[in-house]
């Protein structure tokens, strides 16, 4: 989940590295450090610190004062998710070996360390740190016979679990290594210079031309020249991706946040999901990655989702529209879920996996537990390139920019309107006239102006955020459609302002959680006018009864839920299988402005990282 960055060539490393760890510190922000390299066998330079890279940067500052002018061409770097080990400096990376002559860095966890660890400590090694990367720079001294990309083969060979790792050494002045097994590992391709990062972030201020590794590469990069092999030395030849990413998407222009300005990308965003995939006319969508004819999607009859934490939500939703537009039996499961249980796949099943980053370590492993039982196999993913996006067959791209705030918020819209699209697609193959598809159609194709809507509301949004901004806990209810919201909306809340926040389908609450209300426990009542409002403002009588305060997001002119609840952030109307979308927009700005008031690290929430690839 962490950052690594690497740099060879003329340049003076430190800058590189450091702005590039600045752009991954969404990743992990426990602890951070850098390695630098000067001439051959002349000692490896470390620095280290728990916090943030601007503490970083000012540890760089002491240990290599401006009349140090040396210029290291040659340097790794790491923002730290402690998975082993308290975050501080001893456990942050990099890491060196005994005699301090090779240093690593390494996203992910070894499963086997304990066992590795104890053997080295057998043979006379020491340790300082508590993490179960230090193996690594152990066993890479350990095997180096001259060769240092023969070294990271044969400790590759070693190691179990997931990693991605870059390692430098004072004995190659002039080269990187770096590795991966499940964790992502991409390579700038520039003009006499080379970057290696975790993450393209930190790469396209410098090139968009990019090799993401595979599964069991090996990368030895100089600044002129990058050679692929497999563990085994056999050479590997990876395609160069061009990433249309601008360096002001990953910027935040103006915005307080990240997710303040992600938020409101969203009409942008849902337009560029929908954008030349609406057919209109025939009253489908058309989604060239999905590499489908008419023929095959009419032979799957059962849709599997598998997802985690927001896109498990919006998996949700698109569980509803297979069900609800296309017929079609579906499911879903958390994706660590699907992998451990062992799921039944038919021939006709497709696994839709959903994942913003595309490098999510649960929902990559259903992915291969769903190609190993045959099923089709189709990626929702935003990070154009990723593993995800390589390894499902078939997929439909988000097209939503760089997502970095840590809650997510854009990708979610943009993965609702895929699913929609997915849907009708689907349903189009099955009993849906081409009329009532032309009308879901015309209905998504408003969507931007919708989300547009939404935020115009926020200054009333940020009057209720003021209101309830010290509670300690919320409720989030709703039915059918609104229940998968109900669920993202209580997420976003605790994620970002640590309040304590649950969703529940409305009918469940006298089940349970109504024992918790009283009046200082705010409800946010998902009304929007569909059939299913009835009953929630059932539920809102009960809410009310118990003293609590009501928050309700409905359609726009709806008196009866003005009179009854105590607040209201009303939505534009549009038909029931899209509420989730300007619900959920409503729920993220009062997520924003309740952590905003409370002085939360909104983009970077304590103990959380953007991309979970640790299983
Ligand atoms: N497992 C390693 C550690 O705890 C790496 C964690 C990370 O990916 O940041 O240090």
């Amino acid at each position: 989940m962490c950052g690594i960055v690497g740099y060879v060539g003329p340049r003076n490393s430190i800058n590189i590295i450091v702005s590039g760890l600045h752009r991954l510190e969404y990743r992990g922000y426990d602890s951070a450090g850098i390695a630098l390299c000067l001439k051959n066998n002349e000692k490896l330079v470390l620095v280290k610190t728990p916090g943030k890279i601007s503490d970083l940067e000012t540890a760089i500052s002491k240990a290599l004062p401006v009349k140090d002018n040396r210029t290291f061409t040659l340097g790794i770097g790491h923002t730290r998710w402690a998975t082993h080990g308290v975050p501080n400096q001893v456990n942050a990376h990099p890491h060196l070996s005994r005699s301090g002559e090779f240093a690593i860095v390494h996203n992910g966890i070894i499963e086997n360390y304990a066992d590795l660890k104890s053997r080295l400590i057998k043979q006379g090694y020491t340790f300082k740190s508590d993490t179960d990367s230090e193996v690594i720079a152990h066993l890479i001294e350990q095997c180096y016979e001259g060769n240092l990309k023969g070294a990271v083969a044969a400790t590759m060979e070693r190691l179990e679990g997931t990693y991605g790792i870059a390692v430098i050494s004072s004995k190659h002045p002039d080269t990187i290594v770096a590795a991966r097994k499940g964790s992502p590992i991409a390579v700038g391709i520039c003009d006499g210079e080379t970057i290696i990062a975790s993450d393209i972030s930190a790469i396209i201020n410098y090139t968009k031309q990019v090799i993401f590794l595979n599964d069991g590469d090996i990368i030895t990069a100089t600044a002129s020249n990058i050679d692929i092999s497999s563990v085994k030395n056999i050479p590997v030849s990876r395609e160069m991706t061009h990433i249309d990413w601008d360096i002001r998407d990953i910027e935040k222009g103006g915005y307080e946040h990240f997710m303040l300005k992600e938020i409101h990308e969203q009409p942008l965003t849902i337009a560029n999901a929908i954008r030349g995939r609406l057919m209109e006319a025939e009253g489908t969508a058309k989604l060239s990655g999905m590499q489908m004819d008419p023929r095959e999607m009419a032979r799957i009859d059962r849709i599997a989702i598998a997802a985690c934490g927001t896109s498990y939500h919006a998996g949700m939703v698109g569980k509803y529209y297979f069900e609800d537009i296309a017929g079609m039996s579906s499911e879903i499961q958390q994706a660590a879920e699907f992998r451990d249980r062992n799921p039944i796949i038919q021939r006709d099943t497709c696994l839709v996996a959903i994942s913003q980053s595309g490098e999510t370590a649960d929902t990559l492993a259903a992915v291969r537990e769903a190609h190993q039982k045959g099923a089709t196999v189709l990626g929702i993913c935003n990070v154009v390139g990723s593993t995800i996006a390589r390894e499902a067959g078939c997929g439909v791209y988000l097209h939503a920019g760089p997502e970095i705030g840590v809650a997510s918020t854009k990708a979610f819209t943009s993965q609702v309107s895929v699913l929609a699209m997915l849907a009708i697609a689907f349903a189009r193959t099955r009993r849906l006239s081409v009329n009532a598809g032309r009308e879901m159609i015309h209905q998504l194709s408003v969507m931007p102006k919708i989300a547009e809507q939404v935020i115009a509301q926020e200054s009333i949004i940020i009057k209720i955020a003021e209101k309830y901004a010290g509670s300690r806990d919320f409720f989030y209810i709703g039915r059918g459609y609104m229940y998968p919201a109900a669920l993202e909306g209580a997420l976003k809340l605790k994620e970002i302002s640590y309040i304590h926040a649950e969703g529940y389908h409305a009918s469940e609450l006298k089940h349970g959680p109504i024992a918790l209300l009283e009046k200082n426990v705010p409800v946010v009542a998902l009304v929007p006018n569909v059939p299913a409002k009835i009953k929630t403002m059932g539920n809102i009588q009960e809410c009310k009864a118990r003293n609590a305060p009501v928050i309700a997001i409905a359609t726009e002119g709806d008196n009866d839920v003005r009179s009854l609840c105590d607040d209201v952030i009303f939505i534009p109307p549009c038909d029931e299988f899209l509420t989730p979308i300007p619900v959920t927009i409503a729920e993220q700005l009062l997520a924003y402005h309740i952590a905003r008031i409370r002085g939360c690290p909104i983009d970077q929430p304590r103990n959380l990282a953007k991309s979970v690839t640790v299983e």
